[in-house]
């Protein structure tokens, strides 16, 4: 299913970059945000926050990420997590899902449908919850929904307008969102084997295809798996990081991680600004927190 998944999105992207080369500005705008929304989904819930745990994600910022994630063709958050663990517990090593040790087509593409999984559940055993089991149900119909969810807009833009917008945000969309993925297990591991860390490295000019969503900093990441950062220093963006501040400034990302050595990971105890400039900021950041759970709190079950 998954080659067939491929081979799809391949031969119907190279029919609408053929047939609808030029969408117009509004189109690529969306499919663009589309993919931002999808690589936060992808390196904030799944692989951050999710996989390594290193932040607590409040319930609702994290199932809309999954649904950005799952909409940009990352499948499930029970397999990814699975497939990611599986992959660090083995980086380099025989039993590493997707080394490019078994050449770069095989680390890039390949391991996706050839790849041998451990079926015994042990990397994804948080996972097996009533609250992620409900995405795999999800999985088909949003797949259907992200490859030809722009037709539906045909009686408000007409035919053309609409299958232009079907195959930009469609097959086009989830190409280019599968292969920037892909970069990670190919592209950001053909360092040295003999290195300390294997053969992850930074790769600086994905950050482009990465939209500096920072998952293109994969050597950084293979030292400090467990940190929720990815870039340092101000020339290795990393926005995935950037939101995770913000969020955690908003009251909806808790335990952000530190680890030991690296105190530029940390939240920023202490921010040098003008004393009234705090006392407004904080009496911002309460007003917003006691907004914000009063309007969540209308999702909570009834206790009566
Ligand atoms: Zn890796
Ligand atoms: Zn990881």
């Amino acid at each position: 299913m998954t080659l067939a998944w491929i081979i799809l999105i391949h031969v119907a992207a190279a029919v609408g970059l053929v047939l609808l080369p030029l969408p117009g500005w509004i189109v690529i705008g969306v499919a663009a945000g589309l993919l931002v929304l999808g690589g936060m989904g992808t390196t904030i819930a799944y692989h951050r926050s999710l996989t390594h745990r290193s932040v607590t994600l409040h319930p609702v910022i994290k199932h809309l990420l999954i649904f950005f994630a799952m909409f940009n063709g990352s499948g499930t958050p029970a397999h990814w997590v699975a497939d990611h663990r599986h992959h660090h517990a083995m980086a380099d090593k025989p039993g590493d899902i997707s080394s490019p040790r078994d050449g770069f087509w095989w680390a890039h593409l390949r391991w996706l449908w050839q790849a041998r999984r451990d079926d015994s559940g042990r990397f994804c055993q948080d996972m097996d919850t009533s609250g992620y089991r409900w995405w795999q149900r999800l999985q088909v119909p949003l797949l259907a929904l992200a490859l030809i969810g722009g037709l539906a807009l045909v009686p408000w833009i007409g035919w053309a307008a609409a299958l232009a917008a079907a195959l930009w945000l469609g097959p086009i969309r989830l190409l280019v969102a599968l292969h920037t993925q892909c970069t990670v297990n190919s592209v950001c591991h053909l360092g040295s084997l003999g290195s300390e860390h294997g053969s992850a490295r930074n790769v600086w000019w994905l950050s482009v295809l990465h939209l500096g969503l920072g998952e293109n900093w994969h050597g950084n990441h293979h030292k400090r798996q467990n940190s929720p950062r990815l870039g340092y220093g101000r020339a290795q963006v990393d926005l995935g990081w950037w939101v995770i501040r913000l969020l955690a400034w908003c009251g909806l990302a808790t335990q952000v991680k530190a680890t030991g050595s690296m105190r530029d990971a940390r939240l920023p105890a202490t921010v040098r600004q003008p004393r009234f400039v705090t006392s407004v900021a904080q009496g911002l950041r309460a007003a917003w927190r006691l907004a914000l759970h009063g309007y969540l709190s209308v999702f909570r079950p009834n206790p009566a």
